[in-house]
Parts: C-alpha cells; sequence; structure tokens
C-alpha cells in the first residue's frame, strides 16, 4: 500500500503489476471533494482503500471509502456528525473505440483515472435519505414544532398533520 497526494490512478501502471492488480491508499482532504448535497458537509478527511485491477481491458475499481459527515437528524433536525463507508465499484475502459456491451463501464479518453468525482459520487449514494441522530429519536411536535427528546408540549396531536413540524422549526430559524 503506499500513500498518495493526488487521486490520480495511472492505468498504464496497472498492465505492468502482478497479476495486473494495483492497490492504492488515499487521505483525502475534504476541500478537494465536490460534494454535492444540500445540507451536508464532510467533517474530516475521506479515507479510500482501493483496488485498481485490469480484467481483460476493463478496468475494475472498488473498495471501501470512509468519511465523517455533518449533517441534520431528519427528524428533529439537530446536527449530528455521521460516519459512513461505502463499497464503491466502477468499471472502466480507456478509448472511445472500445467494444463493450456493458451500460455501467465509464469511458476514459485518457489512462490517467481522477478519483475525485467518483468519491464524491460515493459518498452522496451512502447516505440514505433518513439519517436520524438516534433510532429513537422523537422528532418535532407536528403542532408547534418543539423537540420532542428535549420533553413535551400540550399540543393535540391528533389533528394535526406531521409534515408541518418541520416547516415550523424551520421558519421559527
Ligand atoms: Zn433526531
Ligand atoms: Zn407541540
Amino acid at each position: 500500500m503506499n500513500e498518495n497526494i493526488a487521486p490520480i490512478i495511472n492505468l498504464g501502471d496497472i498492465n505492468k503489476c502482478p497479476k495486473q492488480k494495483k492497490q492504492y491508499s488515499f487521505l483525502l482532504d475534504q476541500t478537494d471533494i465536490p460534494l454535492d448535497l444540500p445540507g451536508v458537509k464532510l467533517d474530516g478527511p475521506v479515507t479510500a482503500d482501493l483496488t485498481v485491477q485490469n480484467s481483460d481491458g476493463i478496468f475494475e475499481l472498488f473498495g471501501q471509502l470512509s468519511a465523517k459527515l455533518k449533517l441534520n437528524c431528519g427528524r428533529c433536525l439537530v446536527e449530528i456528525i455521521k460516519d459512513v463507508d461505502y463499497h464503491m465499484s466502477e468499471k472502466f475502459i480507456v478509448g472511445k473505440n472500445q467494444k463493450h456491451d456493458d451500460e455501467d463501464i465509464i469511458v476514459l479518453e485518457k489512462e490517467q483515472l481522477n478519483l475525485l468525482d467518483y468519491i464524491a459520487e460515493g459518498i452522496e449514494f451512502a447516505i440514505d435519505s433518513k439519517v436520524v441522530c438516534k433510532e429513537d429519536c422523537l422528532g418535532l411536535c407536528p403542532g408547534c414544532g418543539c423537540d420532542l427528546n428535549k420533553g413535551s408540549c400540550t399540543c393535540d396531536l391528533e389533528n394535526i398533520d406531521p409534515r408541518m413540524a418541520v416547516l415550523k422549526n424551520l421558519l421559527k430559524k
């Protein structure tokens, strides 16, 4: 394993390796990763332990991503730090004229693979939409928007649309 600074893999190198396979370990600064998720930020560096293997001209990239994310609980909106792990798996070929019938294969123009975009994508996939601060989070009161983890209120919950809670809490800010 070698520590790399820029997450660029030169696919030409792989063919010179035993079994045409190479392992990489990256520690990536969070500011380098173009994460495109509203309300979600990286909290610290991202680690990526990846293997690239050449299988008959198709470069398979697979391995583990680990990151810490700062985001809001899907129920009570409190800010939380969440560890996420994602197993990534992508396939690449080099050159537009290569023949393949797998639609998932990404075609690269050069033998260079910059991992930044794929890593950002992997992290985006890793977050499921309902991240909560704790499994039994009570969320917000659908009536007044108060945090029910911190105490109860006097609302009559039977006649209230739960979707209003999040809205009311947002309006308070
Ligand atoms: Zn919560
Ligand atoms: Zn209430």
